[in-house]
């Protein structure tokens, strides 16, 4: 969790968003390579409580999605997960801009924040609540993501708020957690596409089978 200490630490911070149903290669990736380019002092990933634009009963239980996050950055020492949006209560919708929000409050207003996402995920930014604004309080870095092309990007949004996103190109990675849930499903494996521990959580408790 963020703690109010950290407010008085100088840098970068990185935010990552995302249902991670289950966490992935992609993910970690882009996490990753975002730290390094952007000299991220820590990349924060928040599992999503109750998405707007995904429906509830179709998600894995936060907890499990919590856990296996955790699970999955446990040997990364910058990754760090915030429940900032599972605890939020249940049945409110959470939106980015209250989480970006919440995270200047406590981080303080020295730090340049980072919205990491993918490149569907940005190109849907003009759907998001309040996105003007959300640009205005935090810098996005959009990384590559095979079947997505960033170059419809300036049709979407003005270039005063194209100036707060970053292109960031990473090795392509075509993994998706729709995929790795209908492999599951299949009885097909999921090795190499996540962490081992998240591959044995999952045939643990049996996700994704139904
Ligand atoms: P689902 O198939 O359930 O939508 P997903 O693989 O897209 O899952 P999300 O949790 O929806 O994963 O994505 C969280 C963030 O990670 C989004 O910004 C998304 O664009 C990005 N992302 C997911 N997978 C990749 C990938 N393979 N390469 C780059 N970015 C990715
Ligand atoms: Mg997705």
């Amino acid at each position: 969790m963020v703690g109010k200490e950290k407010a008085r630490e100088k840098g970068n911070i990185g935010i990552m968003g995302g249902t991670f149903d289950p966490i992935h290669i992609g993910h970690l990736l882009a996490a990753e390579e975002a730290r390094e380019k952007y000299n991220l002092e820590k990349v924060y990933f928040v599992p999503v409580g109750y998405p707007p634009h995904k429906k509830e009963e179709l998600l894995s239980h936060a907890q499990h999605r919590y856990l296996m996050t955790v699970l999955a950055t446990v040997n990364n020492p910058y990754f760090v997960i915030s429940r900032i949006e599972m605890d939020a209560s249940a049945h409110t919708y959470t939106y980015t801009i209250d989480t970006v929000t919440q995270f200047r409050e406590i981080l303080g207003p020295e730090k340049k924040l980072y919205f990491i996402t993918g490149a569907d995920a940005i190109l849907d930014i003009n759907t998001w609540k309040g996105y003007d604004e959300l640009l205005q309080l935090c810098y996005f870095i959009a990384v590559t993501r095979p079947g997505y092309s960033l170059s419809r990007l300036e049709q979407k949004t003005s270039r005063e708020l194209l100036s707060r996103i970053s292109i960031l190109t990473i090795p392509g990675v075509g993994i998706s957690s729709t995929d790795i849930r209908e492999r599951v499903k299949e009885n097909k494996t999921i090795k190499y596409l996540t962490t081992s521990g998240v591959e044995q959580y999952i045939l643990k408790n049996k996700l994704y089978c139904s």
